[in-house]
């Protein structure tokens, strides 16, 4: 159907984070050890994945882990209980008290911008921490693409477990960069050199040297934007494993692993954003208080310089797309008006494919339809825009819920003077 096309082709991915237990599984498949462990929705699910996770691993004790779309957790705060985003549990009598303080609650942290994040999953994850004969090693490693340069690159770093921008500002010579051109893939030498920077020998240097091009692969394999590893970890025995992991999956990519699309978690990301993309149209959340609904890329960017220009601040914007017809209008007006930040409504549609009178009508109904929480200005111009114009006037909706102006500028200026 030409009209569902429309809408795929309008979809706005720039791109989509997995949890870590969904990064460690795909790094598995591209023959990365992982610090193992089983997700659970539930409290009393705990106990019994950890005793399944004992007789798969021999792990006697237990690292509890929220899942959430942000790193730092380990330092960071459920806000009901005061517990940290990742705990340990020494043995399986303190696993349900330790997973009761994170599932549920609210866990804030140095990524989460101030606001906790709900946690509706946790992992319980063996212990990979245990004595042995070699003192235990946090590394860092990531790879990323470059743009600068064109290509691939591993940034790594024998400081890992911490924040790795605290490392790049205070000890920048801890941190190694190592490019990879794309149509050469990574090299054997590389992956030697890059196991020897990290001071590596004997069996650890091995099996770094086996890590990094399955990370590398796992990479490219999904049209990953950035898979990070923090900690990337060496056992007392030596072994090199991931221990957490950080994917952003480049949206451009992701009609080729509709597999890894399914994996996307809606209540992370912006309800209003979510509804938006829903209806299969282009949303972004803003700061300010005046909704702007437009049609076009081009006309957003100007609209919200206008906007600026006459001293009031955008809410968000809305992007109607090219060919709007009555019920895309009346579902964009729903999301603008589902924005609680929203004082006023600027709609600025300059018609070419979109026609001034069909936008005319998806105004009136939705106005019929919805309770608009604030006075709508709008500026019709273009294709029919007559006739658009036409349509409002004589659907008898009053001046206090909506007005027209000829100019861009004149709509801006009235539209934010009724959100002050
Ligand atoms: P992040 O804080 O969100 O980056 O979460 P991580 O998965 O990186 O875990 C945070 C910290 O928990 C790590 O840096 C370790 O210090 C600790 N940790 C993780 N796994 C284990 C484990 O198996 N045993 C122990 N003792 N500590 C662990
Ligand atoms: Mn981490």
């Amino acid at each position: 159907m030409a009209h569902e096309k429309n809408v795929l082709l309008r979809r706005k991915f720039d791109s989509m984070n997995l949890h870590e237990f969904q990064g460690k599984a795909i790094l598995k498949k591209y023959g990365v050890a992982v610090q193992e462990g089983i997700v659970v929705d539930t409290i009393e699910a705990a106990v019994p994945a950890a005793q399944k996770l004992t007789e798969e691993t021999g792990t006697s004790w237990y690292v509890v882990k929220a899942q959430i779309h942000a790193g730092g957790r380990g330092k960071g705060t459920v806000e009901e209980t005061g517990s940290h985003g990742v705990v340990l549990a020494k043995g399986i009598d303190q696993v349900e008290e330790k997973v009761a303080g994170i599932l549920g609650g609210h866990l804030t942290t140095l990524q989460t911008n101030g606001k906790g994040k709900k946690v509706n999953q946790v992992l319980i994850a063996q212990d990979v921490y245990y004595p042995g004969p070699t003192e235990v090693q946090e590394f860092y490693m990531s790879v990323l693409l470059d743009r600068e340069s064109g290509r691939n690159v591993i940034i790594y770093s024998t400081e890992g477990g911490m924040d790795i921008e605290h490392v790049a500002e205070h000890t920048p010579e801890k941190l190694f960069k190592e490019h990879i051109d794309p149509r050469v893939g990574l090299q054997g030498f590389q992956a030697r050199k890059i196991a020897f920077n990290l001071g590596l020998s004997g069996d650890a240097f091995k099996n770094m040297v086996k890590f990094v091009p399955c990370l590398y692969n796992a990479y490219v394999g999904i049209d990953a934007s950035m898979f990070e590893i923090n900690p990337l970890f060496k056992t007392s025995d030596n072994k090199i494993i991931a221990v957490d992991a950080k994917v952003s999956l480049d949206g451009n990519g992701l009609f080729r692993h509709p597999d890894l699309a399914a994996l996307r978690d809606k209540s992370e990301e912006d309800p209003t954003e979510v509804e938006a993309d829903e209806a299969g149209l282009n949303f972004v959340k803003l700061d300010g208080n005046v909704g702007c609904m437009v049609n076009g890329a081009g006309l957003a960017m100007s609209t919200l310089d206008v906007v600026n220009q006459v001293g009031g601040t955008a809410a968000n914007f809305l992007d109607i797309g090219g060919g709007a017809n009555a019920d895309l209008m009346a579902s964009a007006l729903d999301v603008i008006n589902s924005d609680k930040n929203v004082k006023s409504i600027f709609i600025n549609i300059f018609g070419g494919i979109t026609r001034g009178e069909e936008v005319a009508k998806g105004i009136v109904e939705a106005v019929k339809r919805v309770t608009l929480r604030a006075p709508i200005v709008i500026r019709l111009d273009g294709t029919n825009a007559e006739e658009g114009r036409k349509i409002l006037a004589e659907a008898g909706i009053p001046d206090s819920q909506l007005t027209s102006r000829p100019t861009m500028l004149e709509a801006a200026r009235a539209a934010v003077a009724l959100a002050k």
